[in-house]
């Protein structure tokens, strides 16, 4: 009898990238190579875009990191063994902190890491390092339309309704989001609705739209207050959902008033007949929802941006309805849960707040320390990384999950402030731009490797499963946390190494706080469920909350909030110096720094460099030819390019993905200016010149 064919090992678990967390089965091993199939899970229904279909190539990434680095005198990083790694990142750490005491040393996360990750750096931050220099790139992405949606309905939670409610919109408002491109699966959700598309760029999506609005960057919060005043003046509010739902009605449309059509279309470029073509379609929609996305939220007004599209979305009455409702559009792959669980400045486990001292009481209770050893609120992610190496800033940074080289804001300032740090440890898997420049490499596992859970943009907890076992001398970042924890001096029970108890220990933190896991556990995850939080421990199990808001929002008196915000205008104005916008986004073929993506060769052919969108007419006025090299110049810095003619592109403005790094680092021109509320750099709009190359001129 012959025997049977070995079974090919396999798992169901989530691709590693966007927010969508399509889901995926995983098989082969490292010989035969990685196998992707697209799962029949809710958001991506057997689907998978071209950066799911090829993530199995970053496990078998040529300069994969397997081997700890440390830079030996010579300047060069050079391989080590762990213990003499970790031995030498704790001593340096110890000596900083008693010489210049606990916020000389800082950490800095990522919006990928897993919910157990993110849990156990923000305990090992506040613990182990005694800081309260902590933050995360996720403040670079989502803590805007988060620190709107805390405001108005009293949590914060990117979609409160699943992703598949969608589907029977027959109106949806996109503001600043080009899900076509970043999000692909998710357009089947918009098949029937009708779009209309509020973006600078005649992008994928809005080429799909019905009613496209053209803005000029920086203006959304002008053309919101305008699309508010058209349904106030034209009747069409749903005036007992107000009287019954809300709070601050009055003082919103007081300010909406001065935003008159003719005066938004003088500000934003949108003609007046258009902005009401669209207040119509939305208040005539059976079922109408206004979702946003960095476009109108990476400014230094994003929160108030948001608010304003809420305020919209309030008037007309749809979030909480049943019939409709108000979303953020996440972007990092553990963007939600990455923002929920204490790796955040202002933040503890469960979405609580770091003052509150209920919170404090209840998380140090978990923790088995005093309330009061706790730190308080440290920088947000820019001013921490502006903050290093100064008098009164951190001396050392440990990075986790995160490129601050090529993602941050005027990238060339921020390297400058890594550089002067007396000690930089960066743990990754693949050598970064950051990691390049570090003191200490250390190898970590990643996504196919290890288990955990993410939580996706709906608030769906989720599964990620390993296929593969990590290369030998590589360690998960628990373990690396657990490794430098015990050589500061902590116990080890503090800092579990198997995700499952971290989990555990995540929910005990978050039980009863805003994002409440405690009902939620490995075996309830593993048999299927779909828990979106909150979903605490209860008897019968709770079923946790696809859908929010539906009786109360989550304020004390049940009722949203309208926001009183008013357009100040972006941060940096054209001037004849600059007098071009520049804002910058996504492709379909990367994905944030470019770290994983460009190492993958199906990605990297699509798009192998970065490309200054412009129109014709503007690129003629500069003096540079279609794929002409030309240079981006602000007042932080200048990237440079090749011109790819777009006639579709306001004549105003430039477009520039920011995957790259290098000369192509359109970073290098954006501008740190942040948004008050919630620290978001403002991205989104630069003012520019553009000029051909010396070498490239005839
Ligand atoms: Fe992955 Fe996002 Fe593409 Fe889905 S849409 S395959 S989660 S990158």
């Amino acid at each position: 009898m012959s025997e049977p064919p070995a079974r090919t090992p396999h798992v169901e678990t989530h691709c590693p990238y966007c927010a969508l967390q399509c889901g995926t089965r995983l098989s082969g091993d490292r010989d035969m190579g990685v196998t992707v199939r697209p799962a029949e899970f809710p958001t991506n229904r057997g689907r998978l875009c071209q950066k799911g279909w090829t993530a199995p190539d970053v496990l078998a990434a040529a300069d994969r990191l397997t081997v700890p680095l440390v830079r030996a005198p010579d300047g060069n990083l050079t391989e080590t063994t762990w213990d003499r790694a970790l031995d030498t990142v704790a001593g340096r750490l110890r000596e900083l902190r008693t010489r210049y005491g606990p916020d000389t040393v800082a950490a800095f996360g990522g919006g990928g890491l897993t919910n157990e990750k993110a849990y156990l750096l923000g305990k090992f931050a506040r613990l182990a390092l005694g800081t309260s220099q902590i933050d995360y790139n996720g403040r670079f992405c989502m803590a805007s339309a988060a620190a709107a949606g805390k405001a108005a309905f009293g949590v914060d939670r990117g979609l409160p309704f699943p992703v598949t409610d969608l589907a029977a919109a027959d109106t949806v408002l996109l503001a600043g989001a080009n899900v076509a491109e970043t999000m692909p699966p998710l357009m089947q959700h918009l098949d029937t609705a009708e779009l209309i598309v509020i973006d600078p760029r005649h992008t994928p999506t809005a080429q799909r739209a019905k009613l496209h609005l053209q803005p000029a960057p920086g203006t959304d919060l002008a053309l919101a207050l305008g699309l508010l005043h058209i349904t106030v003046v034209d009747g069409l509010t749903d005036a007992e959902y107000i009287r019954r739902r809300t709070h601050g009605f009055a003082s919103a449309v007081r300010q909406a008033m001065a935003w008159w059509p003719e005066r938004v279309e003088a500000v934003t470029g949108v003609p007046a007949s258009t902005q009401r073509a669209a207040a119509r379609m939305l208040a005539a929609a059976r079922n109408a929802y206004i979702l946003t996305g960095r476009g109108v939220e990476q400014n230094s007004q994003g929160t108030d941006t948001a608010a304003a599209f809420i305020n919209l979305a309030l008037a007309l009455g749809l979030p909480g309805s049943g019939h409709g409702g108000y979303g953020c559009l996440t972007g990092q792959g553990n963007g939600q849960g990455g923002r929920e669980h204490g790796q955040k400045a202002d933040q503890l486990p469960g979405y609580r707040s770091l003052t509150d001292p209920e919170a404090r009481a209840h998380v140090a209770g978990v923790w088995g320390v005093p309330p009061e050893s706790l730190p308080g609120p440290g920088r947000t992610a820019y001013e921490l990384l502006d903050s290093l190496g100064r008098d009164q800033g951190p001396r050392a940074l440990l990075i986790f999950g995160s490129n601050p080289v090529v993602s941050a804001p005027n990238a060339a300032h921020v390297a400058e402030r890594l550089a002067s740090l007396d000690l930089l440890v960066v743990a990754d898997f693949v050598p970064s731009e950051t990691a390049r420049t570090a003191d200490v490499v250390l190898p970590v596992t990643q996504w196919a490797e290890e288990e955990g859970t993410l939580t996706s943009l709906e608030g769906r907890v989720l599964r990620r499963r390993a296929l593969l076992t990590p290369p030998p001398h590589v360690r998960t970042d628990l373990e690396v946390l657990h490794g430098l924890a015990v050589r500061l001096g902590e116990p080890p029970h503090r800092y579990p190494t198997a995700p499952r108890d971290v989990f555990d220990e995540l929910r005990a933190a978050s039980r009863g706080g805003p994002a409440d896991y405690s009902g939620i556990n490995y075996r309830r995850l593993d048999a299927g469920e779909a828990l979106h939080w909150p979903c605490p421990a209860t008897e019968p199990a709770h079923p946790g909350t696809p859908r929010l808001f539906l009786e109360r929002f989550t304020h004390p008196d049940g009722r949203a909030r309208f926001a009183e915000v008013d357009h100040r205008g972006p941060a940096e104005a054209v001037s004849a110096a600059y007098p071009l916008h520049a804002t910058t986004g996504r492709v379909l073929a990367h994905y944030q720094s470019g770290a994983q993506t460009r190492r993958v060769a199906e990605l990297h052919g699509a798009a192998p460099e970065p490309l200054i969108s412009v129109h014709p007419d503007t690129a003629a006025r500069a003096g540079v030819a279609g794929r002409a090299l030309a240079r981006v110049t602000s007042a932080r810095g200048s990237m440079t390019a090749r011109i790819q003619l777009d006639p579709t592109m306001r004549p105003d403005t430039l477009f520039i993905p920011f995957h790259f790094p290098g000369d192509g680092s359109a970073n290098l021109f954006t501008n740190p200016a942040l948004d008050p509320r919630s620290g978001m750099p403002e991205f989104k709009l630069s003012a520019v010149r553009l000029e051909p190359l010396p070498e490239a001129t005839p």
